[in-house]
């Protein structure tokens, strides 16, 4: 265990570039990891913040040839997006990099090439599904089948999404081919292997002994099936053309395999800052009083905590993570997030939608952060979060202390008088702050955290309700000089503290107490200004000039979030009309079984519910020939009200039926739309008669 750090070394996942980035990305990986960063740096610490887009794997070149456009068009797209988003939403990386950049290709060749040459590969000619139509071994995704953990009918040839196993694509029951749909034949291929399992002894020492205590359960319980389950020997090429070549003579039409590369685009960063930067990466990776710390999602952990570890390991001369506080995933109004589906909140258009907003967005993610536990974002919860916490807390208690500052004082700090009990009591408490918020950061409890910072935010709207300066200045004006003094000093200490949650309210803050000058959490800036919260004397002085107040927050109306609802209905209209499987065909009938069928034009005179039943209407039938009663499941799709005089199709001659004891003498034609609603099929005019016959 590191206690004592001289620098940190933080990686956020390298996201895919295959698509934009949604919310469940930023909740689960880049606003933990990048508070983290943040905090660190308030703190004085030397921070190596990295990440970078992975470019590599066999989703791109399928994703290129299903838009027809080259492999080199997906990423050059995706990175810009991608990069735009993490810059849009604050996320303070020192390096934002690519693995398709020179420095990453050189970085992992040798890396591979120094595993190869100390013998810790196993090479091995085995035989790989391979598509013969196509001409082309079947790696991870490019083949799907059946899970044989849990039967998922579209598991991947590298891992089933639906149990989240490592897969070997030879695994799959029933194995199709993605490029053709062909069933694939076996052919021979040499790869090069890395045995996971000659480190089995050395993980559950380092891992399931060394980090039972401070590795989040869900991590640690994961690592420990995986290890339990017994480990194995994982192919580190792949026969593909997008990728790292593998830089061996015999291995012409093979890459390196996207999870051996991927993990050493953080290596690649580093040394692609640290020449920048004119410092020494090897610093950041390889010397024992570095903090290497790895934020990713729970979809990540087997690479991060068991694969990659090994690599280094192997290797030998790198560091080991200290803890990797994956977090489990964000679910979207009780469903979950997915790119493919465009069930998610992108943030590009979240920026469209709500300008200059991105705090609230960061705010509500981190306070349903999916820490322990998957967790829900709905819109509704996003609204009150901001209306009640954000404007109603935070931004009320700013809002009062700058107004009054300006109206009493002329903007300046007053000078103050003696404190009072409360006084004192106010100003510990908000000197405690500093600590309370950083332990639970330590901890990776980024949601606790921000619920502390909430609580010194609640802390100033007390003092100031308490005291009512308002009130007292037609009374006691020396009085009201300490009441704001104190109230000052709280916001700039929310000023600072809030900076590694809502850095963009921190920078409005800063300005409106015209505090612009001191350190901020970005990258280079070591000024620990954190701590001088609890022992600077005095956070803003007495004559100190503040500038005008403006609104921090404000408030999200009704119509706004109706409005994200509304697309959310259409996504979901839409995936619903494409997941539609349409019913085969039945056997053939003859015309003399149609003719027995008889069908008539009707109209429904009366409707009403079936006592205790939730689908059943109780229908009045004008046939043409009676008024008859049918029972029709259709109480879900109408009310009684809407269907009466509505012209309808009957079969007439359908056997009568008793249903929860009422007799219903024929049968109402329907169909369904693409949402799943009900539809009725009627004569499309209203010139026909009831009884009509329909042949
Ligand atoms: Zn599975």
């Amino acid at each position: 265990m590191n206690n004592s750090p001289q620098r940190y070394t933080i990686t956020a996942a390298l996201p895919y570039t295959n698509g934009p980035i949604h919310i469940g990305h930023l909740a689960g990986v880049y606003v933990p990891a990048d508070i983290y960063a943040r905090f660190l740096r308030m703190q004085g610490n030397d921070v190596a913040f990295v990440c970078g887009s992975d470019e590599h794997g066999v989703a791109i070149p399928m994703k290129a040839k299903k838009e027809g456009v080259t492999p080199q068009q997906i990423i050059d797209k995706y990175h810009a997006i991608i990069k735009r988003s993490f810059e849009d939403f604050g996320v303070s990386f020192d390096n934002y990099s690519r693995t398709s950049n020179k420095i990453h290709h050189k970085t992992a060749s040798e890396f591979f090439i120094k595993l190869y040459e100390e013998g810790k590969f196993i090479e091995e000619t085995t035989e790989q599904l391979y598509d013969a139509e196509a001409n082309q071994f079947l790696a991870d995704r490019f083949v799907t089948g059946t899970c044989p953990k849990c039967g998922n009918e579209e598991a991947y040839g590298d891992q089933c999404e639906n149990c989240g196993t490592s897969l070997n694509a030879t695994d799959l029951i029933n194995p199709k081919s993605a490029i053709t749909g062909a069933k694939p034949t076996m052919k021979e291929t040499k790869h090069w292997f890395l045995p996971l399992d000659q480190y089995e002894d050395w993980l559950k020492e380092w891992i399931l002994v060394g980090h039972k205590k401070d590795w989040k359960t869900n991590v640690y319980g994961q690592v420990k099936s995986w290890i339990d389950d017994g480990l194995r020997a994982r192919a580190v090429t792949r026969d593909l053309d997008w990728g790292i070549p593998v830089p061996l003579k015999d291995a012409e039409g093979k890459v390196l395999y996207v999870w051996f590369d991927a993990p050493i685009g953080y290596i690649s960063s580093t040394i692609e800052w640290a020449e920048k930067e004119g410092k020494n990466w090897e610093d950041y990776w390889k010397e024992k009083d570095t903090k290497l710390v790895h934020f990713i999602g729970k979809d990540n952990i087997v690479f991060h905590c068991i694969i990659f570890p090994i690599m280094l390991k192997a290797e030998g001369s790198y560091i080991l993570p200290e803890n990797v506080p994956a977090n489990e995933f964000l679910n979207l109004e009780g469903k979950k997030l997915s790119t493919s589906k465009n069930w998610a909140v992108w943030l590009h258009e979240y920026l469209q939608d709500f300008p200059g907003q991105q705090d609230v967005l960061r705010y509500v993610l981190t306070a349903n952060a999916p820490e322990t536990k998957d967790n829900d974002f709905t819109w509704k919860d996003f609204q009150a979060r901001n209306n009640n916490e954000l404007v109603a807390v935070f931004g009320n208690f700013i809002n009062r202390v700058l107004v009054l500052t300006d109206k009493y004082y002329a903007g300046e700090v007053p000078t103050p008088g003696e404190y009072s009990e409360v006084d004192k009591n106010t100003l510990a408490t908000l000197r405690a702050y500093p600590a309370v918020i950083a332990s639970s950061i330590e901890k990776y409890r980024f949601r606790e955290a921000q619920g502390e910072l909430m609580n010194l935010a609640r802390l100033g709207n007390k003092y100031l309700a308490d005291e009512e300066p308002w009130k007292m200045i037609k009374t006691d004006e020396e009085r009201v000089k300490t009441v704001m003094y104190v109230a000052l000093q709280i916001s700039s200490a929310l000023a600072r503290l809030s900076e590694p949650f809502l850095p963009f309210t921190s920078a409005k803050l800063r300005k409106f107490l015209n505090m612009e000058q001191e350190a901020t959490s970005l990258p280079g800036n070591q000024a620990n200004s954190w701590n001088e919260v609890s022992t600077n004397e005095t956070l803003l002085p007495a004559g100190h000039h503040i500038g005008k107040a403006e609104l921090l927050f404000s408030k999200i109306e009704d119509e706004q979030i109706e409005k994200q609802l509304e697309k959310l209905e259409v996504t979901k209209a839409a995936n619903q009309a494409e997941n539609k499987k349409v019913e085969p065909q039945k056997e053939t009938a003859s015309f003399e079984d149609f003719t027995k069928m008889d069908l008539r034009a009707g109209t429904i005179v009366e409707a009403t519910k079936m006592p205790k039943a939730n689908k059943l209407l109780v229908l009045k039938v004008d046939t043409g020939l009676d008024i008859r009663t049918i029972v029709s499941g259709i109480a879900e799709s109408f009310t009684p009200e809407e269907i009466i005089g509505k012209k309808v199709t009957v079969l007439i001659n359908l056997a009568p039926r008793k249903l929860r004891g009422v007799e219903s003498q024929g049968m109402i034609l329907m169909t369904e739309s693409a949402n799943g609603k009900l539809v009725f099929l009627n004569p499309d005019t209203d010139n026909v008669d009831n009884g009509a016959v329909i042949s």
